[in-house]
């Protein structure tokens, strides 16, 4: 079978090396990123402020979105103007979090992959969990 693709893996927040481990925990705790692929051992810090560049992204995008936002809400009353567009941004920029960060690791793997460290099996811990439960 074909692994999926870079933008597969950035879109479902997936490991850029072997495109099956997450790179979240879980919805509940949604802010959270593992420290490394389950599948295949890739680190998702592999240096101090490794991240920094996400948050351009993620602000890059709330901006196009305010802006856009801008023109086809011009119907909302100016006294509520701040209070909505401010929400608004506020709101965008959490919402993209995670895939900001993934489209950060994403593309940069992509440029400048770092190797995983050997894992004996090879397998992925989460499809070795489900085997076992
Ligand atoms: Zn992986």
């Amino acid at each position: 079978m074909q692994s999926p693709g870079r933008f597969w893996s950035f879109l479902f927040l997936r490991c850029p090396n072997c495109r099956q481990g997450h790179l979240f925990n879980s919805w509940i705790r949604w802010i959270q990123m593992n420290d490394h692929c389950s599948c295949c051992g890739l680190t998702f810090y592999p240096e101090s402020g490794y991240f920094v560049g996400s948050i351009y992204i993620n602000y890059g995008t709330t901006v196009a979105v305010v802006i856009v936002s801008l023109l086809v809400f011009r119907t909302v009353p100016e006294r509520f103007q701040l209070v909505f567009f401010s929400c608004l941004a506020a709101l965008t920029s959490l919402a993209f979090f995670r895939h900001s960060r993934s489209l950060w690791i994403t593309i940069d793997y992509w440029i400048n992959p770092w190797k995983p460290p050997e894992l004996a099996g090879g397998a992925c811990s989460e499809d070795r969990d489900r085997r076992e439960d």
